[in-house]
């Protein structure tokens, strides 16, 4: 029998000559001297990297890095791991934007804590996948154990239930599926998730019109189109108006739809703003509704020592997202999803002969991809793992906490200025303003606040991000750093209006 014309063609016996180099790149017993060796040169390019910057980015350009990026033939390697590192300093390390330089203000990227890196060194030398006890062992009891951790600080009873996940837009979307298939067995019994497609036309989602996109995508992704989410109006605060909602609920019941969930956030991504959760689970409750609690950016405050408060009546919730790469200062990727009644996991379980076989289920096999929807999935959990073992969570919360402090000086400050105008008081670690000195019109204002954004991002003295309020450009300041202080955030606000200041005399021109 021919096994394969290949093989065929082998003199079977005779030694196969390999390339010494291939073999020598895999992490083996043979190979540990090498693998320290170029673990350490890479950490120590980074180390050098991060010991030399004084700013958060350089202002390049993607014209001036484009050509160097795209001069290098892919197909013709150094062969040397420090000669690739050289090389990446010119066309990443040394313009890549810095999260952790006090100068960094801009969107939800968290200056990250070392144990964290410690294990991302080891999780991806493991390599562990978390889809199947054969492929992870312990490392799915890990995670199991930080679902938990994190279900309990959620006031979740013990039947709760989740997974990690990829980030909040992931997590988002795994609650809202969850919630359709639940809505569609409510309404048609335990197969009708089998026979979605005639069920989905009524289904609707209740969100804030400050609400993360990822849940517009969500409903879109489900089959329910974008026109699924009811936007619900804010109060000043930008917190979801829970009068708004009872009318929102109202209404749709009116037209004979079905509530299939109602999405509060828990820092909003603009606002940092948390819709009161209390008055908010109330009412989906009595709608009959699934309560989805996206607390992406306020997670965090689960381990915080003196805002948790604002977290209040989460434990109502029947799922919450919670990115531990935004608020406890984790690497990305690392984001979790939990549900209050673990057995609404049923509705991602499929089972594979070749996977996790159902008879494992039955074995009771902790086989976590019956509760996923990745299949192959890193062991992210560890970062959360060896900070909470190195660290412990106070010190993670205290982190946040000095964020939040900062945040509400820096907002005074900016309230004493005139020159500013402040588009809602802070609620968490944003602030969204603008500047605006006297006597300069809506139109040029917006010009103003757009050219500010654009220019310091050009010049790497600081990044501030931007967004619309009301069809207003307005400048945003994401403050996750515990290192920055009130001096670094006055050096920021000099640096806006002096840049302002430059392109009113030459902008009105
Ligand atoms: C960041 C964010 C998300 C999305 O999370 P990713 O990790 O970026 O996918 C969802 N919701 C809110 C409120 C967020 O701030």
């Amino acid at each position: 029998m021919t096994l394969s014309p290949h093989l065929d063609e082998l003199e079977l016996g005779s030694a196969v000559e390999f390339p010494p180099e291939p073999h020598a790149q895999l992490l083996n017993p043979r190979n540990t001297e090498r693998y320290t060796a170029d673990m350490l040169q890479a950490v120590n390019a980074v180390a050098a990297r991060i010991a030399a910057t004084d700013r958060p980015f350089t202002g390049t350009s993607p014209a001036r890095l484009r050509p160097a990026v795209n001069a290098i033939n892919l197909d013709r390697p150094l062969s040397d791991t420090a000669a690739a590192l050289e090389e990446l300093e010119t066309v990443y390390l040394r313009d890549a934007v810095y999260f952790h330089d006090t100068k960094y203000a801009a969107h939800l990227n968290c200056p990250v804590v070392i144990p964290a890196l410690a294990a991302e060194a080891v999780l991806s030398a493991v390599n562990s996948s978390l889809d199947t006890w054969d492929q992870s062992a312990g490392a799915t009891l890990i995670e199991r154990r930080l679902v938990d951790w994190t279900a309990e600080r959620l006031g979740f009873g013990p039947g709760a239930d989740g997974v990690f996940t990829s980030g909040g837009t992931q997590s988002n979307l795994q609650a809202l599926l969850l919630a359709r298939n639940h809505a569609v067995e409510q309404l048609h019994g335990p197969t009708g998730p089998r026979r979605l497609p005639h069920a989905l036309a009524p289904l609707r989602i209740f969100a804030s019109r400050a609400s993360h996109f990822s849940i517009a995508k969500s409903a879109a992704l489900l089959g329910l189109g974008y026109d699924a989410v009811i936007s619900v109006e804010c109060d000043r605060h930008r917190r979801m108006d829970p009068d708004a909602l009872r009318t929102a609920l109202a209404e749709s019941q009116v037209r004979g739809e079905y509530p299939m969930a109602v999405v509060a956030t828990a820092g909003t991504t603009d606002f940092g703003s948390i819709d009161p959760l209390g008055p908010v689970a109330r009412l989906s409750r009595e709608a009959g509704s699934w309560l989805h609690v996206d607390a992406a950016y306020g997670g965090g405050l689960l381990a915080s020592l003196r805002y948790r408060h604002l977290l209040d009546g989460i434990a109502s919730a029947d799922s919450v997202t919670v990115d531990f790469h935004k608020t406890f200062f984790q690497p990305v990727s690392s984001s979790a999803v939990l549900v209050r009644d673990g057995s609404m996991l049923r509705h991602v379980a499929y089972h594979a002969d070749y996977l996790n076989p159902a008879s494992a289920a039955r074995e009771q096999i902790p086989n976590q991809v019956d509760k996923s929807l990745q299949t192959t999935r890193r062991f992210d959990a560890l970062k959360l793992w060896l900070t909470l073992r190195t660290m412990g969570a106070d010190a993670i919360g205290s982190l946040l906490d000095a964020a939040i402090d900062l945040t509400f000086r820096t907002a005074r400050l900016l309230e004493a200025d005139p020159d500013f105008e402040l588009a809602a008081p802070p609620q968490l670690s944003t602030i969204v303003f603008r500047y605006r000195p006297a006597g300069v019109g809506e139109d040029c204002t917006d010009d103003l606040n757009r050219h500010i954004r654009r220019a310091l991002f050009a010049s790497g003295d600081a990044v501030v991000a931007g967004t619309v309020v009301d069809g207003r450009h307005f400048l945003k300041l994401t403050l996750l750093n515990a290192e920055t202080t009130l001096a670094d955030l006055a050096g920021i606000l000099g640096l806006i209006s002096r840049t302002g200041d430059a392109w009113l005399r030459g902008g009105e021109a």
